[in-house]
């Protein structure tokens, strides 16, 4: 049996003969009889989670595992850090669902206030739920600033699901019968490539604006050439294009400082910024930054009664603004990125030593707590199995990650950004082995 408490700085152990075990093989199967077919992943991997805590998340069957994903990013302080336990129970005693855009309450005025001050220029702040929804945000933001609609987005990009991300979004490619019905108002340059982007901003309509991530996530934690943003930001206001930065993978000190951008320089500074994802440290929130002029576009459209341009039942939601609202604190405290910082450098030296020993990882690449391991040359097939194969061998070793990149070749890490320094080079080991198995 699991043990009463799980402290979150457990190592991982694999108690049943296979993984999955039984009890979430059992559930895997009956949730995949009621749940709809578009949400993938439990005929592969069905392992079923029960609780989390710090970098440790166990399963169904009492397996603990070590996470590296972060739950996709989002558990910054680890799951079920204790000031956002705490903050969402409180909340959960007082407060639980306010009248979303219609009236505030008191954690919304402290969240917003809160997220402003992370923002230096970029201080008027929406909330949203999601780091799509910020998205949407901000392309309208910058629709209603501009007058226009063209928006150049770059190859590899992933900017969320819902249809005006999905327009922006380069990878996955959605199926054809959804593609057909976006507005076609977005084009793709390749990452990276600023004379590319110049052609593209002269053509056609002047741009409304450009998005970007300023290293791409779910792309395959691609990083482009240090001048990229700086340069970026030039050429955008050359032609009167708003800069959106998408931050909801890399904020929230992932990579270090607060936003990924900071490392590029002042010349980097965007006008719209989107967050999301580690925020929160768990709960759903998401949020758009951007600079008051730009995000006063909205007050003209904003009639003085009946229905706002943009709302949304769960906007502020009390319990995820009161998770989020203890989760920056902690972000923003003396001495927390600097403790980032040096974990990303164990991180990036203990995955570029053990690229040097298996030619199976062509490539590191990692920036604070977010690394990328290149496992096949992107042009070689098949990348995609190789993947699989080794994120199957390290979930056999109770670690989990995340399978990403463009051609289906890039093992991602997210850990928590409290992960311990045990746990963080136990991973490496286990990688490290893993990717021994497989040579
Ligand atoms: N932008 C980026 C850069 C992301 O990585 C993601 C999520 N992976 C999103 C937007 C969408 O966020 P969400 O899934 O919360 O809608």
């Amino acid at each position: 049996m699991s043990p009463a408490r799980l402290r979150g700085d457990e190592l991982p152990e694999i108690r049943t003969s296979e993984v999955p075990g039984p009890k979430s093989l059992a559930a895997a199967k009956r949730l995949r009889r009621v749940e709809g077919s578009a949400i993938r992943g439990l005929d592969e991997h069905g392992v079923v989670w029960s609780r989390a805590r710090g970098a440790v998340v166990e399963d169904l069957d009492g397996n603990r595992f070590l996470d590296l994903t972060a739950g996709f990013g989002v558990a910054s302080l680890g799951h079920a850090a204790p000031e956002v336990r705490r903050a969402v129970a409180g909340q959960a005693g007082r407060l639980v669902q306010g009248l979303g855009d219609l009236m505030p309450h008191r954690e919304r005025e402290r969240l917003v206030r809160a997220l402003s001050k992370v923002g230096g220029r970029q201080n008027r702040v929406l909330l949203a739920s999601t780091g799509s929804e910020a998205v949407e945000l901000a392309l309208k933001t910058a629709a209603l600033a501009t007058g226009r609609r063209r928006v150049v987005a770059f190859t590899g990009a992933y900017h969320g699901d819902s249809y005006g991300a999905l327009e922006v979004t380069h990878h996955p490619v959605p199926p054809a019968p959804l593609r057909a019905q976006l507005g076609g108002w977005a084009s793709h340059v390749p990452y990276g490539d600023l004379a590319g982007l110049d052609r593209s901003l002269a053509e056609g309509d002047p741009p409304a604006a450009v998005i970007v991530e300023p290293i791409q996530g779910r792309g395959g934690t691609v990083l482009p050439p240090d001048d990229f943003l700086g340069r970026l930001c030039a050429l955008a206001r050359a032609r009167g294009a708003v800069v959106i930065y998408d931050e909801v993978m890399t904020g929230a000190g992932r990579t270090g400082p607060f936003w990924a951008w900071e490392r590029s320089g002042p010349d980097a500074e965007p006008d719209l910024l989107c967050a999301g994802k580690g925020i929160g440290g768990g709960v759903a929130v998401a949020a758009l930054l951007g600079r008051p002029k730009l995000m006063d576009a909205w007050r003209a459209h904003v009639p003085a009664s009946g229905e706002a341009p943009h709302a949304s039942t769960f906007y502020a939601h009390p319990l995820a603004c009161a998770g989020a609202l203890a989760t920056l604190k902690r972000l923003t405290a003396a001495g927390f990125r600097e403790e980032v910082e040096r974990k990303g450098r164990s991180l990036s030296g203990g995955l570029s030593s053990l690229a040097r020993r298996h030619p199976g990882a062509v490539e590191v690449r990692s920036i604070g707590l977010m690394a990328g391991i290149e496992l096949v040359r992107a042009s070689r097939d098949p990348a995609p199995d190789r993947l699989r194969s080794i994120w199957h061998a390290l979930l056999r070793r109770g670690v989990l990650t995340i399978p990403s990149g463009v051609h289906g070749n890039v093992l991602q890490l997210l850990p928590p950004l409290t992960i311990t320094d045990e746990q963080l080079m136990h991973g490496i080991a286990a990688i490290d082995s893993a990717l021994e198995g497989q040579s």
